[in-house]
């Protein structure tokens, strides 16, 4: 890539141009996929924590002491297909927190990470669909409140990309 004003050749993160001294953006999506991705990190091992802590309690609660029978009651009462879509959806949220954050600076990623969050998204989206087919109106709605949270993230993250996508048409 070069320098637009002088046509010096740049590197990939240079902050000036070292012939003319320009003043580069690098990737103006960097801090806010740096943000989100650290925020879904923290939220998606917290995640991987609770499921992880479900599925003991569903597969095998005698390893849990008997004071603890109301709480492996209610994890034999969740139908399996919803721990383990929830599972596969805090995996797929702490890859992609993974992604943001070693890649929020590199402009020829940012349509990947667009990607990315789009599926995220309809995962999350997907996420209400399957507690509706397998638990009723019921535990779909008490997943109502969470919706908002988990579509703010994918969306910021989809914002920094293409940030930094509209920067990388810019240097093209
Ligand atoms: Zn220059």
């Amino acid at each position: 890539m070069n320098c637009p004003k002088c046509g010096q050749e740049l590197k990939e993160d240079a902050k000036f141009c070292k012939g003319c001294g320009l003043r580069r953006e690098v990737a103006p999506g960097r801090r806010l996929l740096k943000i989100t991705g650290i925020i879904a990190l923290i939220l998606s091992v917290g995640g991987i924590g609770m499921q992880g802590w479900l599925f003991m309690l569903r597969f095998a609660p005698d390893v849990f002491p008997k004071e603890m029978s109301q709480a492996v009651a209610q994890a034999m009462s969740t139908p399996t297909p919803i721990l383990v879509y929830g599972m596969i959806l805090v995996w797929y949220s702490f890859f992609v927190a993974i992604m943001a954050i070693v890649h929020c600076r590199n402009l020829a990623k940012a349509s990947f990470l667009g990607w990315l969050g789009l599926l995220w998204i309809g995962m999350q989206v997907g996420s209400l669909f399957v507690s509706y087919y397998y638990a009723g109106a019921e535990l779909a709605m008490a997943g109502l409140p969470w919706l908002p949270l988990n579509l703010i993230l994918p969306i910021l993250y989809i914002v920094g990309a293409i940030k930094n996508d509209k920067a990388a048409s810019l240097q093209d």
